[in-house]
């Protein structure tokens, strides 16, 4: 690759949540094994298949009765959220020993921007077998890596080669995007679903090539923003940067709260992180959203002497569920404490969907719970802050019947 470009990679790991569940559990290494919504049901929906059940032919998103009939001697496994964000925590923390620029895709997806590593490293193959071979010998998971010069191609190398590859690395340079990328077929491309597929066919768009060297404002006045947006990505461009605080500024939900003496333990710091959950995640179902980018903060007391941090994790499907929130919060509060005393933490739920857009998948349970608490906002609204706390707020720690006393406390 030319020395001036970037280098940046997407890994992805293969089958994540079935590949977690085998490395965990070795005695199923050699049987085919789905991770399940739900499964006591039939209708539970399979959210991950290891390569051994798809070879049977079961598929992601199908139901487990349909999976069942494939394949009946298949393992199923409940999905274990925390588990997984977990993992996927741990694989962006070593893809950092190599470059500070890792931005989660998505839970078991990273782009990393490996210019200024590869002085040290090598060249982008050999890093990429690096990282790779970490992450299987330290989670189990095999990765897959593409490489290019921006996030898109990158994606595109790793979704349609990398995948396909032996070594499950593969690196698509920008001087060889016409004779690579451009003669496959036009659904092979990035963000293109089965109904834009059918347009393009009907224009007698067939391939990423034909795309790419279609007039620009044939489809940009046939498909508008999006159109143009697409035929960028077949012309190789995009110039988005691999950026470690990517949903930083954009709408969100959050709150911080600055802590009446030091906390110490995280049994105590977990108190307030889950009445700040509860508040962020009231306010996401007052206002009828749902979040997929769970961040943490917190702060030391001493300001000369700075500590803390904040860190986000982007889950596989928004919610507004405090409970889910909180288990993700505090995963990553438990992942990135130092130990040092804290004084103020924070808690922010990010981009945001309306919540009547109903996704189902890892969140089977989220209908329920989401009722629940909807009950459970209305009596509060009714009889006030402290007619339900959780028990937990009437601990030493707790802050909410505290500041709930409060009139023009700034947490309302
Ligand atoms: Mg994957």
């Amino acid at each position: 690759m030319k020395s001036k470009e970037r280098v940046v990679m997407l890994g992805d790991c293969q089958s994540f949540y079935a590949s977690v569940e085998k490395a965990d559990h070795p005695q199923y290494k050699n049987r085919p094994l789905v991770v399940a919504g739900d499964p006591e049901r039939r209708s539970g929906i399979v959210l991950a298949a290891c390569p051994v059940a798809k070879r049977s032919g079961i598929t992601t998103a199908e139901t487990l009765g349909t999976a069942l009939a494939k394949c009946p001697e298949v393992v199923v496994m409940r999905p274990r959220m925390e588990k997984y964000i977990q993992v996927s925590m741990q694989i962006t923390d070593i893809m950092k020993q190599y470059t500070d620029l890792v931005e989660p895709y998505s839970i078991d997806e990273q782009h990393l921007d490996v210019t200024g590593s590869l002085s040290l490293f090598g060249d982008p193959v050999t890093l990429a077998g690096m990282i790779q071979e970490e992450i299987m010998r330290k989670t189990g998971v095999y990765s897959r890596f593409g490489i290019s010069y921006n996030k898109a191609v990158s994606k595109m190398a790793c979704d349609n080669f990398a995948k396909k590859n032996a070594d499950g690395i593969f690196c698509l340079p920008k001087e060889r995007l016409q004779d690579i990328l451009w003669p496959l077929p036009i659904r092979q491309m990035f963000m293109v679903g089965s109904r834009m597929e059918q347009h393009f066919l009907r224009m007698g768009i067939r391939t990423i090539g034909h795309l790419a060297n279609a007039p620009l404002s044939r489809i940009r006045d046939r498909f508008g923003v999006n159109g143009e947006m697409l035929w960028r990505l077949a012309n190789g461009i995009d110039h988005t940067l691999v950026n470690p605080n990517s949903h930083q500024g954009e709408k969100s939900i959050g709150h911080e709260m600055t802590l009446p003496r030091d906390y110490y333990t995280v049994s105590e710091i977990a108190v307030p992180l889950l009445e700040l959950t509860e508040l962020v995640c009231k306010r996401c179902r007052t206002k009828g959203y749902m979040g997929s980018v769970i961040s943490v903060s917190c702060r030391g007391a001493d300001f000369n002497q700075p500590t803390g941090f904040s860190h986000q994790m982007k889950l596989p499907d928004p919610t507004n569920v405090t409970n889910q929130v909180y288990r993700v919060v505090m995963s990553l509060f438990q992942r990135h404490w130092d130990g040092q005393p804290v004084r103020k933490v924070g808690v922010t739920v990010s981009t945001l969907v309306q919540d009547d857009e109903y996704q189902l998948m890892l969140f089977d349970e989220r209908p329920k719970y989401q009722a629940l608490e909807k009950a459970t906002d209305e009596i509060k609204r009714k009889y006030g802050e402290t007619a339900i706390l959780r028990a937990v707020s009437l601990t030493d720690s707790g802050q909410a019947r505290d500041r709930s006393g409060k009139i023009g406390g700034h947490y309302r």
